[in-house]
């Protein structure tokens, strides 16, 4: 099961009701962040995200409502009993941008890691054993929408196991993929008790953008695409090319295009004081659109 929760919706600048767009990813006691604009160890608190759990720091860009929080966050993971390592993962800069953001958080009681994308192509990391794919987007500084795929075990049958005269205390390790020995010696194969593969949990995140060609495959089936929503209203298309951004009816069409089972829209401008006035905007050619909230959550199961 992965635990989403975006933490900050907001685009540019923090608001007093909104923070900066982030998103929290956590799947068996180990969290992703993607992005930490201004304030958000703040909002990772207020929705009681566990900074110890936080691995690996995503950044789309270096643009400040997606980066110039981060020295504030390293201090305050320091301050959560963390010691594993953090890996931060950014495009081509990242050292450069780590390196001037952390002149005045220098010594942290654990190690970070950097992880430059050097390249404006499509590629795929694994952390802790979750895939990370990127694509880069077009904005006006080089970013990355990422992918993230949690691999899910297959499907246990016990009637099977049950047959064979396998212990129940031993279905565990079949169903890690382990083959174990019986008491009368024969050895037992997972293939023996599984009925087949499940699907990965897919959860796709890309602001800020344009819509982009390869956009619809990158989010392909996902569970939930989390797109960016800077303008609601329809009239606002030539601003939102001009700013590299998208409408709420983009981000919509892109998730009807890419078959996701949910859109969640965020990154909104601080001028859209009250996005849940679009929802239609997009609900119309995307249903199930939500239109997201600081502290909004879900915890995905697959099918
Ligand atoms: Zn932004
Ligand atoms: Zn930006």
């Amino acid at each position: 099961m992965l635990d989403v929760c975006l933490p900050g919706t907001g685009g540019m600048i923090p608001l007093e009701n909104r923070w900066l767009t982030c998103c929290w990813l956590e799947y068996q006691g180990k969290a992703i962040l993607i992005d930490c604009g201004e304030g958000t160890q703040i909002a990772l608190k207020e929705s009681g995200c566990k900074l110890s759990h936080l691995n690996t720091l995503l950044i789309t860009h270096y643009h400040a409502d997606h980066i110039a929080g981060l020295p504030g966050l390293l201090l305050t993971i320091g301050n959560s009993g963390k010691t594993s390592p953090l890996t931060l993962v950014g495009p081509k800069g990242l050292e450069q941008v780590v390196t001037a953001l952390t002149v005045i958080s220098p010594a942290l009681p654990y190690p970070v890691y950097l992880c430059e994308i050097k390249e404006e192509k499509a590629g795929e990391l694994t952390m802790d054993g979750v895939s990370i794919a990127y694509l880069p987007l077009n904005h006006w500084v080089p970013c990355f929408g990422y992918r993230i795929t949690v691999n899910r075990k297959p499907i246990f049958n016990p009637q099977k196991a049950a047959r064979l005269g396998v212990p129940v205390p031993l279905y565990k390790t079949l169903h890690a993929g382990q083959p174990v020995q019986l008491e009368d010696g024969r050895i037992v194969q997972p293939d023996m008790v599984l009925d087949g593969e499940r699907a990965p949990i897919r959860v796709c995140y890309c602001t800020d953008t344009q819509p982009v060609e390869g956009m619809t495959d990158f989010a392909r089936g996902a569970d939930l695409l989390i797109s960016e929503g800077m303008y609601g209203d329809n009239e606002m298309e030539e601003k939102a090319k001009e700013k590299g951004h998208m409408l709420f009816s983009d981000s919509a069409r892109i998730a009807k295009e890419c078959g996701a089972k949910r859109l969640w829209l965020t990154h909104f401008s601080p001028a859209l004081t009250k996005p849940d006035a679009f929802s239609e905007t997009a609900q119309r050619i995307f249903a199930p659109t939500v239109v997201a909230h600081d502290g909004i959550r879900i915890t995905l199961s697959g099918d």
